[in-house]
C-alpha cells in the first residue's frame, strides 16, 4: 500500500509542469479600498440614510464585502490570500477625519491580522513579499457630481495605456474583464466593447512616467507603486444611484466578489467551481420608481420600481421548498442564492400586493444564472 501510495505522489510529482495550473500554493494580495468611515471613504445618502450614517452608503464597507467573498472564493480553491484590511473602520495614523467608528491602523490588530490603510505601507508590502497577483478593489465617482448617469467598469494599472511599468498587468486586467462586465443586473452605460483598461497615468492626466515613490517606483496610483504586475479596478459607479442603492445590499457585492475570482481564476487556468448560483433583481411590472435620490438611465431596467421586502422561494427539482430570500428595503430589488449544486430549480417570486409567479431555471457550475422577475400590481388600474 505504502508502495502503491508513492508512486501516485511520485506520478503527480512528474506530471505536474512548472508553473503548475490552477490557483492551489498561489499567494493573492486583495487590497479592499479605502478603510474607516470618514468623509474620505467616500459616504453618499442613501434613499433610507442620510450621508455619514454607518448605514448609508460607505465605499469602504462596500468594497470589504466583495473581498471578503473574494478571499474566502479564492482560499476554497487553495490559494494563500493576503489581505491589507479584514474589518472596516480603519484610518492612517495621524488622520484628522478619524470618527468615533474609527481606529488607526494596525499591521496586527490582536487577531493575527493586519489592518493596513497608508497606500504606500501596502505598495511596500507588496513589494517585499512579491505575490504572484495584486488586485485593488473600488467603485467609481463622476467628477461632475452626484447622480450622473454614468456607470462603467475600470481597469487601471501603473503606467500609460498601452505601455505597463509593472509587465503582465495589462494581461490580467483583459482576462478578468469579461467576467467581471458579467452583470445583467446593473445598467452599463458604456458597451462591453469599449473595455476601459487603461494606464492609470494617461487616465489621470498625469506626465509619464510619474512621481516616483520612495522605492523608486513611478506612475499615478500610490498602491499600484511596486514591482509585482497588478491593478486597481473600479467595479461599477456608486455615484450612479441605482448602482449605489444595489452596493447596499452585501449579497450583491459578494456577487461582484465571485466575478473577481472567476477572473483571478480564469488567468491560473484554475478548475471551475463545482456549485453555482442565481442572483436577480425584483421589480414592478407597472410602475416607475422616482426618488431625488434614485436618478435613473431611462428606458433601461432601472425605471422600474424595485419590490422591497419581496420574498423568492427557491425549490428544488421534486419541488421541495429550500431556501427563501427577503429583498432589503434598499430599492434595489435583489436576491441570491450562493453554492447551488447544479441542476433544475424553480423560483417563487412573492410580494404583498403584487401577483405571485414562478420560473425555473438551470443552474450551471462556475456560473450564474441571473433572472429579472416583474410583477403585476393587483388592482393596479381600479381606483
Ligand atoms: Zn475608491
Amino acid at each position: 500500500m505504502k508502495k502503491f501510495l508513492f508512486s501516485i505522489l511520485f506520478l503527480a510529482i512528474i506530471t505536474t509542469p512548472v508553473g503548475a495550473k490552477g490557483l492551489k500554493g498561489k499567494v493573492i494580495y486583495v487590497n479592499p479600498g479605502h478603510g474607516g468611515w470618514t468623509v474620505n471613504d467616500r459616504p453618499h445618502a442613501t434613499i433610507n440614510y442620510e450621508a455619514m450614517d454607518t448605514m448609508s452608503f460607505f465605499e469602504s464597507k462596500t468594497c470589504l464585502w466583495k473581498a471578503l467573498e473574494l478571499r474566502d472564493r479564492l482560499k476554497a480553491a487553495g490559494a494563500k490570500v493576503i489581505m491589507s484590511r479584514t474589518t472596516n473602520g480603519w484610518v492612517s495614523e495621524g488622520d484628522k477625519n478619524i470618527t468615533r467608528n474609527d481606529r488607526f491602523e494596525t499591521y496586527d490588530d490582536g487577531t493575527g491580522q493586519q489592518q493596513l490603510i497608508t497606500l504606500f505601507k501596502i505598495a511596500s508590502q507588496v513589494d517585499s513579499l512579491n505575490p504572484d497577483y495584486f488586485i485593488a478593489l473600488h467603485s467609481n465617482a463622476t467628477g461632475g457630481g452626484d447622480g450622473k448617469k454614468v456607470n462603467y467598469l475600470l481597469y487601471m494599472y501603473r503606467g500609460e495605456t498601452g505601455n505597463d511599468y509593472a509587465k503582465g498587468s495589462i494581461a490580467r486586467a483583459r482576462v478578468a474583464f469579461p467576467y467581471v462586465y458579467d452583470n445583467p443586473l446593473t445598467v452599463w452605460t458604456t458597451p462591453d466593447t469599449s473595455r476601459y483598461i487603461a494606464g492609470d497615468l494617461t487616465w489621470m492626466g498625469g506626465t509619464p512616467p510619474g512621481t516616483p515613490n520612495a522605492l523608486g517606483y513611478t506612475g499615478w496610483l500610490a498602491v499600484l507603486k511596486h514591482k509585482v504586475p497588478s491593478f486597481l479596478v473600479e467595479g461599477s459607479f456608486h455615484s450612479y444611484q441605482p448602482e449605489r442603492q444595489r452596493l447596499m445590499n452585501r449579497d450583491y457585492c459578494r456577487m461582484e466578489g465571485i466575478r473577481h475570482f472567476r477572473g483571478i481564476n480564469a488567468w491560473f487556468g484554475g478548475k471551475p467551481e463545482k456549485h453555482g448560483y442565481i442572483a436577480g433583481t425584483i421589480k414592478s411590472a407597472d410602475e416607475t420608481f422616482t426618488d431625488s435620490l434614485y436618478n435613473y438611465k431611462e428606458g433601461t431596467d432601472d425605471q422600474w420600481k424595485p419590490i422591497n421586502g419581496a420574498t423568492v422561494y427557491l425549490l428544488d427539482k421534486h419541488n421541495v421548498r429550500i431556501r427563501h430570500y427577503r429583498v432589503d428595503n434598499e430599492y434595489n430589488g435583489f436576491f441570491g442564492f450562493f453554492y447551488l449544486k447544479p441542476g433544475k430549480y424553480t423560483l417563487i417570486y412573492d410580494a404583498p400586493s403584487y401577483e405571485s409567479r414562478s420560473e425555473q431555471v438551470i443552474v450551471e457550475r462556475d456560473h450564474t444564472t441571473y433572472c429579472k422577475p416583474r410583477l403585476h400590481r393587483y388592482n393596479y388600474n381600479i381606483k
